[in-house]
């Protein structure tokens, strides 16, 4: 053993819920804290990378404006200085640096570049008239209170309605429930697929029909400068939002160290086995209390022998993704918009490409484009094993087919192609996990010593949800050791 530590509370993983939950125990005034993670970096699915041409995420790359309710959220955005103030009704004004500049969002259709993501080029209108039965359902759902007065649907999501009428939406399917509301459209059906793969890593057939109008019907964003619909992004996608994170703690983080035993003291405390990826040694922490930030598939091994029924939890499903960043000297333009942010592609493998540079306002001809591709066409653990014996020429090779179509002669642009594989990149909300048992039973406290604060317990991964179950876990932590 080569070193024995000990912490008043000991956070695994250095995702934004692990460091959300150190910064809020910092709020309640604990002092001592250890955050361990297992990467030579922080950040998990949020974390970024750097070439001479830009910043890029390898993951998650923008937070869409949050809605007034959500105070600790606007709280870190405020001392992160992507709020500068508010206006006159109290409606937050964010920095302009950071609101998504136009052109935005642009999609690929019928051999055309059309503004925005809901196909219209050459869409016909049987099709428009069930885009738009859709949205006005969407607005109706966005105002939607339960018999509790709640919102049918929040972020987060712990703070939804608890009326059945509403809940029992997640037990069928987002098709099925497109079917039985007579949304037939291939168009409309392409869209909310795409929205799916996009925010889920799932399918309309894979996806809870309460999940999928959550998508829609839960932002609510208001601000003195910008839309409902705006988002907040960075070269370095949500790697900027770890930063902050990061930043507003003092407490030690101690990367290389992977968590891989969990027991409990005989009489009070945790002692936690790490290993040292670099030294290749254990290092044994003692804890009074842990946090877990770490995804269910990684706490179940942790777990087995301390809370066999914990481990054995099965409805926990995680989407496969492959991104990818291009670094290109020039894009041969197609018909329509130009370069826009987000660059969807209809009916493509992929959910398209954002532009990581399009915030910085002296980048020139070279850009860096990240690929984004949910591997949903396979099972998850088939498409997850596929993914990882896939060559890397092979991923290249898919990629550039499927960008000469809408760019043709691109190939020759691009100087620098990384691949990044997320074997288990987000959870997928199926039918029945969202307001099911386990993901309940999973977030419950282990003998007053072990809390969970991963965004798997929210059953959507969105920076939101990873922020709120960091500061949920401080909180249950803090008051549990205010109790003696
Ligand atoms: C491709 C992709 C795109 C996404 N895009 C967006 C987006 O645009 N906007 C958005 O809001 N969300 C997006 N997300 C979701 C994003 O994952 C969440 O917003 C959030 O970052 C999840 O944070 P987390 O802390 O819950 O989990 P994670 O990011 O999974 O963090 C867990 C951390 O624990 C560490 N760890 C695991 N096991 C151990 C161990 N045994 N010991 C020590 N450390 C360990 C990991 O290395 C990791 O750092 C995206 C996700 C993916 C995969």
């Amino acid at each position: 053993m080569a070193e024995r530590l000990t912490t008043d509370v000991l956070i695994i993983g250095g995702g934004v819920s692990g460091l959300s939950a150190r910064r809020w125990l910092q709020r309640l005034g604990v002092q001592d804290v250890l955050l361990v993670e297992m990467d030579a970096h922080t950040g998990g699915n949020a974390a970024c990378g750097q070439n001479a041409v830009s910043a890029y995420p390898f993951g998650a790359h923008y937070l869409p404006v949050p809605d007034l309710r959500s105070e600790e959220l606007l709280q870190f955005l405020r001392e992160s200085d992507v709020i500068t103030g508010d206006d006159a009704n109290k409606r937050p004004i964010y920095n302009d640096y950071f609101l998504c500049h136009d052109p935005e969002e642009r999609l690929f259709i019928n051999g055309y570049w059309q503004e925005g993501l809901v196909p219209e080029t050459g869409v016909p209108d049987s099709d428009k008239q069930q885009i738009s039965r859709f949205f006005q359902l969407v607005e109706r759902y966005k105002l939607a209170k339960g018999s509790d007065g709640l919102d049918v649907f929040a972020i987060p999501l712990d703070r939804s309605s608890t009326d059945a009428q509403f809940r029992q939406l997640d037990t069928s399917s987002f098709a099925s429930y497109l079917d039985k509301e007579g949304f037939t459209s291939p168009y409309l059906r392409w869209y909310l697929t795409y929205c799916c793969r996009d925010d889920y890593g799932a399918t309309l057939e894979t996806t809870s029909a309460w999940a999928g109008i959550h998508y829609f019907a839960s932002r609510k964003g208001q601000a003195a400068n910008a839309g409902a619909a705006s988002v907040l992004t960075w070269p370095q996608g949500n790697g900027f939002l770890v930063d902050q994170l990061r930043k507003q703690a003092n407490s030690p983080i101690r990367q290389h160290l992977l968590g891989y035993d969990l027991q409990l003291n005989d009489t009070d405390g945790v002692i936690v086995k790490t290993c040292d990826v670099i030294a290749n040694c254990t290092i044994e922490i003692k804890a009074r209390k842990v946090i877990m930030a770490t995804p269910q598939f990684i706490n179940k091994h942790l777990l087995r022998t301390v809370d066999p029924e914990r481990a054995a939890l099965t409805g926990f499903h995680y989407a496969p993704w492959m991104v990818a960043n291009l670094t290109i000297s020039g894009l041969p333009q197609g018909r329509g918009l130009p370069l826009c942010w987000d660059n969807v592609l209809y009916d493509t493998a992929s959910v398209g490409y954002i532009t990581a540079n399009h915030q910085d306002l002296q980048s020139g001809l070279q850009k860096v484009i990240t690929y984004y591709k949910p591997l949903t066409d396979l099972e998850p653990d088939v498409a997850r094993r596929a993914a990882y014996t896939t060559p890397y020429e092979q991923w290249l090779s898919h990629i550039m087919e499927e960008l000469e179509v809408a760019h043709p002669g691109i190939t020759p642009y691009v100087s620098q192609a990384d691949i990044w594989i997320w074997g288990h990149g987000m959870i997928a909300p199926a039918p029945g996990f969202i307001w099911g048992a386990e993901r309940q039973r999973a977030a419950q406290t282990l003998a007053n010593r072990v809390f969970f604060a991963h965004s798997d317990l929210s059953g959507i991964s969105i920076f939101e949800e990873a922020f709120y179950q960091g500061i949920r876990a401080a909180q249950e932590a803090v008051k549990v050791m205010n109790n003696g």
